[in-house]
């Protein structure tokens, strides 16, 4: 899927409306649209990367900053002293629906391991 078709820069791009947790110039929170946790949240890189699997060097700062603002929500959406779980899905057996590279906050409910 080429980034004039990917569903998530048109979210990042305010054509298709979302619910917005969080924006800065280099991230994008929005609720999950298919929650499946009381806490579903998605992180999303405002620069178009497929997937972990297409992420380079040039985008190790960037990663790092994701995780860290994830750690920063989980706190302000009170799931962090329970705990919470961070999650990429790459790839098809990955379970990748959407080639946006991003990242799953789940929280408000006990995890089960493995995901599986
Ligand atoms: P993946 O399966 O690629 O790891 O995750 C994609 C996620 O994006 C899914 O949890 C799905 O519910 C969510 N999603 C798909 N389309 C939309 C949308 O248009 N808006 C929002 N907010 N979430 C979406
Ligand atoms: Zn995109």
């Amino acid at each position: 899927m080429s980034k004039e078709d990917c569903i998530f820069c048109k979210i990042i791009n305010k054509e298709i409306p979302s619910k917005i947790i969080y924006e800065d110039d280099r991230v994008l929170a929005i609720e999950d649209i298919n929650p499946v946790a009381p806490v579903h949240i998605l992180l999303l890189p405002k620069e178009h990367i497929a997937s972990l699997d297409d992420a380079s060097e040039n985008s190790i700062e960037l990663l790092g900053y994701i995780q860290l603002m994830a750690a920063r929500l989980a706190r302000d959406m009170k799931i962090a002293d329970h705990g919470y779980r961070l999650v990429n899905n790459c790839g098809e057996w990955g379970g990748q629906t959407v080639f946006h590279i991003h990242y799953h906050l789940l929280g408000g409910k006990e995890m089960g391991w493995p995901p599986f």
